[in-house]
């Protein structure tokens, strides 16, 4: 499962970040294009959690919608099929992606 395996990636930033302390929130920006389904999502961080040993560690999701920029048209829109990455004002398939490609761990709330 896509999920499980970037659960663990998430507890391998958290962890070294956290230096033995008690993990209270961890914060997640997501894109839209990365295909991943929230809730797998936070299931899978309820099994790496306990693994990892910070078994009440919150995982929050931002989600960030897919944005595209046209080459042709010169328009930067919003696009709402994570399928087919084509300009909705044109249909142009030669886009430049500018956001939904995010994942990463943008905050990490410790406790002593
Ligand atoms: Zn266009």
């Amino acid at each position: 499962m896509h999920e499980l395996s970037l659960c663990h990636a998430i507890a391998g930033v958290v962890k070294p970040h956290a230096a033995g302390r008690h993990v209270d929130v961890v914060r997640v920006q997501v894109g839209a294009l990365r295909q991943v389904v929230p809730e797998t999502l936070s299931f899978c961080w309820t099994l790496v959690r306990e693994h990892e040993d910070m078994a009440d560690a919150e995982l929050e999701l931002e989600l960030v919608a897919a944005r595209v920029r046209c080459r042709g048209c010169g328009e930067q829109s919003e696009i709402e099929s994570r399928w087919s990455v084509a300009c909705p004002k044109c249909q142009n398939p030669d886009v430049e992606v500018v956001a939904g490609e995010e994942f990463l761990v943008t905050s990490v709330d410790v406790s002593p």
